[in-house]
């Protein structure tokens, strides 16, 4: 077992990629806090880990609210003593050229993808630096590096938070703490389908083209990135330090 014992705390895990990293997780040993500001979601991937005999615990709470996110991982500790790994997951989709975009829609994306990775960060980095160890993960997105049509402010907070992991990173590594960041291609899941199905009048036809863009000539399943994820969350990836992970079927380099 890759991380038996090893206290996870996940956030946007009620769905997605989120819920499939949990699941994968908790199959591999680990006691899974399982986030998201729904929490009828959060409860039922806590249910779909049960079936399988897992540990997990529904923490409910929006990232982007500091008391909310203090007290959710204030509760991670309180239960369970330590918290080693941290999946910052959350974010939400932004469409639109950037002077479609109203003030409200850019500060909405800037707050779940930036704000919501750095608040969580915040309250856990004390805890890791006590313990002198942990490993946090940074969801990012090839976007960081490859330009997209109508996705401004959506690239915009994909590229902090991997320039984030790369400074946080330096300030960390004295503890002992890790700090990375995946980057993931088109992963279907329901983020990608809602996105589609409001952005284009033919969702088909849309898959077929970003299909296109891949290398792979396939988009990516959640469990693509629930496998990287496990790879950062424990220590096969010990000297990965500050790195970006590419699960994106050869979209950056085709
Ligand atoms: P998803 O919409 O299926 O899941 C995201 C979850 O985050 C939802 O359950 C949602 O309720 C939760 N969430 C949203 N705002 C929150 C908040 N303020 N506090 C707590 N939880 C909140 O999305 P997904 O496709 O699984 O995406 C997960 C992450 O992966 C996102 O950061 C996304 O940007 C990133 N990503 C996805 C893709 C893709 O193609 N699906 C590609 C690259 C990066």
């Amino acid at each position: 077992m890759r991380l038996k014992d090893k206290v996870t705390l996940i956030t946007g895990a009620g769905s997605g990629i989120g819920r499939s990293s949990a699941l994968l997780f908790a199959k591999e040993g680990a006691i899974v806090a399982v986030n998201d500001l729904d929490a009828a979601k959060a409860e039922e991937t806590v249910g779909l880990i049960r079936e399988e005999g897992g540990q997990a615990f529904a923490v409910r709470a929006d990232v982007t609210d500091p008391a909310e996110a203090e007290e959710m991982v204030g509760l991670v500790k309180e239960n369970k003593g330590r918290i080693d790994v941290l999946f910052n997951n959350a974010g939400i989709s932004g469409v639109g050229r950037l002077h479609e975009i109203e003030p409200d829609a850019w500060e909405r994306v800037m707050n779940v993808n930036i704000r919501g990775v750095y608040l969580p960060s915040k309250y856990v980095l004390p805890i890791m630096m006590e313990q002198r160890g942990g490993s946090i993960i940074h969801m990012s997105s090839c976007i960081a590096e490859i330009g997209l049509a109508q996705r401004a402010s959506y690239a915009a907070t994909k590229g902090a938070v991997l320039a984030l992991a790369k400074s946080m990173q330096v300030d960390y590594a004295p503890y002992n703490i890790r700090v990375n960041a995946i980057l993931p291609g088109t992963i279907l899941t329901p983020f990608v389908e809602n996105y589609l199905k409001t952005s284009y009048d033919d969702p088909e036809a849309a898959i077929a083209s970003l299909k296109r863009r891949q290398l792979s000539g396939e988009l990516g399943r959640p469990e693509d990135v629930a496998k990287a994820a496990l790879f950062l969350a424990s220590d096969e990836s010990a000297f990965m330090m500050g790195s970006p992970l590419y699960i994106d079927g050869g979209v950056v380099f085709g």
